[in-house]
């Protein structure tokens, strides 16, 4: 049955490509000869199973292909952060402009849904061909084409799904061991397995549910092709950040499974393997292209500490699951005792408010420096938790706490009065020229007395004044018309002489252009775009459009997560002013504060490989 299935699916994937194939040059040829152009390239970018078609070009490269390619390149940047780039590279061919006595014109072919599904480049033999009802005509062309790379990649999709639900039902009479789509062991087996471990083995080890968010919402937007795809890379991503000894099951559609071995300490070693399962999974569906994938919840509990039986261990899990899920965002939680089999947000709450009264929430700094000098410019502020019996938790941790609004304002007021007071106590000389950097929510700013409180705060500790704040928020925050509290909010924090920085810049959709009349000073590149910047061209190309974009805006740019020399090298060659990341220093409490004050010594740490 396996067989037949992929001799079908490689069959409809070449007649796809066939077809594909076919409208390019029917396209190509009618251009040539209804405009009488002299060179046409149409590179076609419809996804299927098998991944973008434009491969099939790669063997002709030329340079008018180069040029579409280059342009296409361009305008997903432009589409990343909202913005026009003047010349991000040099292109062979001039865009929509003059090459010797021709004229290029290049066009994106966008779908109904406006996703790109190609790029087309044409070269007028004369000068003055490129007129305005040429222009139209290769417009009206290019909607055509659109369509009908659009009608062959849907029926494609409906063939193979036809395939797929064939092989579905095959399934259910076979009880394989494997899930044939992901590879991942079947609900069945992983049980069998994990149960098996915990009776043969004594040795700590930790049941993790991991539960990708908006399945349903993907097949629906996209198709279930698409969604088959999406959950193989999830697989794939979720097994290469485990261990190899790891158990990996698919529990559900959208549910997966791990049993992964722990040492003797594994207090972080847990959290680390579950942000690097998380890290990974939105690393990998991020080549997918489409908007909010990669997000899943994820639970653990851990044997025998928590339970010693498999049933109890996996309700536990369940329970943790739910307290991420309950948070709305990708969340990992480990189970802790005292959390409820299914704990509910207000018990979450009650225990959140509980230790913040004990002062167990606490800001922690890091360290944001200038990328010329080195010196230590001021701090970012995070929250941390405490905890006295699970350590320290990081806020992914307690996040569902800040959907509410009066914890959320809780929470701000009690970290931006510490915050403050920790960094007057540093003393007048050192603290006057550091910047504080407070991430803030919505509903901070949409209450109308918070420049007045974060004044009381600035009143109540000397030697501290507004120009050494700034406020963190958003592009959500933002994606509102100009007008309302939290615009007020924020205009009044300025005139007061408090910065605006917009955190996590170039992960949103509309970049700079839909937040014009917005007060920003400062703009964060997110820490993904540095982490790719030196594999990726689109994500470097991304960093070096945002720092062109500040120069030309005068807007102050902060790259986050900076990890290795040579990602803080290439920023600095970028002209990049500040950065901050764990090349620098990760997050420190109030104690450490002092001693992270040092100049960084760039040539000290360049010299060093293995820092
Ligand atoms: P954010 O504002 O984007 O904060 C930056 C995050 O990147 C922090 O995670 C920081 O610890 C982490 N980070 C810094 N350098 C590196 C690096 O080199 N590599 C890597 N991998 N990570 C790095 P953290 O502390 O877990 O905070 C996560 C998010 O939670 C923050 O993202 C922010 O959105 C929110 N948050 C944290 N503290 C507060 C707070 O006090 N109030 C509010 N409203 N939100 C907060
Ligand atoms: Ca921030
Ligand atoms: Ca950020």
């Amino acid at each position: 049955m396996s067989d037949l299935w992929e001799s079908n699916a490689v069959e409809s994937g070449a007649a796809f490509q066939e077809e594909v194939r076919r409208i390019v040059e029917g396209a190509e040829t009618l251009i040539r000869d209804s405009l009488g152009a002299a060179e046409v390239v149409l590179i076609p970018r419809a996804s299927s199973k098998h991944g973008d078609v434009h491969v099939l070009r790669q063997v002709q490269s030329s340079q008018l292909e180069e040029a579409a390619t280059r342009f296409l390149d361009d305008y997903l940047i432009q589409r990343a952060t909202g913005t026009s780039i003047p010349t991000v590279r040099t292109m062979p061919y001039p865009v929509d402009g003059r090459h010797g006595s021709d004229q290029i014109i290049c066009r994106i072919l966008l779908d109904g849904d406006y996703s790109v599904c190609g790029c087309l480049a044409v070269r007028m033999q004369e000068a003055d061909a490129a007129t305005a009802p040429h222009k139209a005509r290769l417009d009206a062309i290019s909607v055509m084409v659109s369509t009908m790379l659009k009608a062959v990649t849907t029926s494609f999709e409906l063939e193979i799904e036809l395939i797929a639900a064939q092989r579905r039902s095959a399934r259910l009479e076979l009880q394989t061991r494997t899930d044939p789509l992901t590879g991942a062991q079947t609900l069945g087996a992983f049980e069998r397995e994990v149960r098996k471990r915990l009776q043969d083995s004594a040795d700590a080890c930790a049941l993790i549910l991991f539960e990708v968010e908006n399945l349903k919402n993907v097949n629906d937007l996209f198709g279930y092709q698409f969604g088959n795809s999406y959950l193989g890379l999830v697989a794939g991503a979720l097994s290469a950040a485990l261990p190899d000894t790891a158990i990996v099951g698919r529990l559900a559609g959208d549910q997966f499974g791990a049993l992964v071995e722990l040492p003797e300490r594994y207090n972080s070693y847990l959290g680390d393997v579950l942000s690097r399962c998380r890290d990974s999974i939105l690393r990998s569906t991020a080549t997918l292209g489409r908007p909010n994938l990669g997000r899943t919840s994820a639970g653990a509990a851990t044997y025998p500490n928590d339970a010693v039986d498999y049933d109890t261990l996996f309700e536990l899990a369940e329970g943790a699951l739910h307290v991420s899920k309950s948070g709305g965002r990708g969340l990992s939680t480990v189970f802790a005792p005292g959390m409820d089999r299914r704990p509910n947000p207000r018990e979450i709450t009650r225990r959140f408010n509980a230790a913040l009264s004990a002062n167990q929430i606490r800001p922690y700094f890091q360290p944001v420096h200038n990328l010329v000098t080195g010196d230590c410019t001021g701090f970012e502020v995070l929250a941390r938790w405490e905890d006295p019996d699970r350590g320290v938790l990081m806020p992914d941790d307690f996040i569902p706490i800040l959907n509410d609004p009066e914890n959320a304002e809780r929470l701000t007021q009690k970290l931006t009065g510490s915050a403050l007071k920790a960094l007057a106590d540093l003393g007048p000389s050192r603290a006057k020229d550091l910047t504080l950097a407070i991430n803030v929510t919505s509903f901070d700013l949409m209450n109308r007395e918070f420049a007045f409180e974060l004044q009381s705060h600035l009143s109540e500790i000397h030697g501290l004044s507004w120009s050494q704040i700034i406020i963190e928020v958003t592009e959500k925050i933002m994606l509102g018309a100009a007008e309302g509290q939290v615009f007020r909010t924020l205009e009044e924090l300025r005139r007061r002489g408090a910065r605006v920085a917009l955190d996590d810049f170039g992960t949103g959709y509309g970049g700079l252009r839909h937040l014009s009349g917005w007060p920003v000073d400062i703009l964060k590149i997110d820490r993904h775009f540095i982490g790719r910047m030196l594999d990726s061209e689109i994500d470097r190309a991304i960093v070096e459009s945002i720092l062109h974009l500040s120069e030309s805006s005068d807007l102050t740019v902060i790259a986050e997560g900076i990890e290795t020399p040579e990602q803080l090298r290439a920023l600095q060659s970028m002209n990049c002013a500040k950065g901050q990341g764990h090349l620098f220093a990760a997050a420190l409490p109030a104690s450490g504060l002092a001693d992270s004050l040092r100049t960084i010594d760039f040539d000290m740490l360049n010299s060093r490989d293995d820092w």
